[in-house]
């Protein structure tokens, strides 16, 4: 049985690593997820796991990854958007799709099945490249989760692609602000 059939096998078993890939410093922030063989698009890579919260929660754990990033502590980022009022933490999670990091190019998107999370290749992957989904996040709290991507398409914030251009307009508006400002 080829390693795509087998990783297509099990959707509904909660996986902590997987063939596919490895974590190393990541080029982008702190760990990361690379590819360690070619990854045909389409392959269900992982599975994110973590604790399930509510937005509530998501917010209070939010505020306390501020202050440790304030303190010079980690400040990586493991809330997962599930949906309108859950989240998923993966900071204590084994599963090493808590270290993807987001990317405004991203070369994988998550899927929904049946409840579980998976992170799946959205084209074909080369050996060796990092691995990077959309992390989803609103508009809202754009400012304080800064992107490091260096994608040609990056905005400097990691926002949901649907939302990208509110930041744009904002950082273009703050731009002229600063160049009609007296000096
Ligand atoms: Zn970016």
């Amino acid at each position: 049985m080829s390693t795509t059939r087998l990783a297509r096998r099990r959707p509904s078993s909660p996986t902590d690593s997987s063939p596919w890939i490895s974590a190393a410093t990541s080029g982008i922030h702190g760990r990361g997820v690379y590819a360690k063989v070619a990854i045909p698009d389409g392959t269900r890579i992982i599975e994110y796991t973590g604790e399930r919260i509510t937005k509530a929660e998501a917010l209070r754990r939010e505020q306390q990854r501020l202050a440790r990033q304030a303190r010079g502590g980690d400040d990586s980022v493991y809330i997962f958007v599930l949906n309108q009022r859950h989240d998923l933490d993966g900071r204590r999670s084994r599963s090493v799709a808590r270290l993807l990091n987001h990317s405004c190019a991203p070369n994988c998107k998550t899927e929904n099945l049946r409840g579980h999370i998976w992170i799946t290749a959205r084209r074909d992957i080369a050996a060796g490249e990092e691995l990077t989904f959309d992390y989803g996040y609103s508009y809202k709290e754009w400012r304080i989760h800064p992107c490091r991507c260096g994608t040609p398409k990056c905005v400097g914030f990691i926002v949901n692609s649907a939302q990208r251009w509110l930041v744009r307009r904002a950082l273009r508006a703050e731009r002229s602000l600063r160049a009609a400002r007296p000096r």
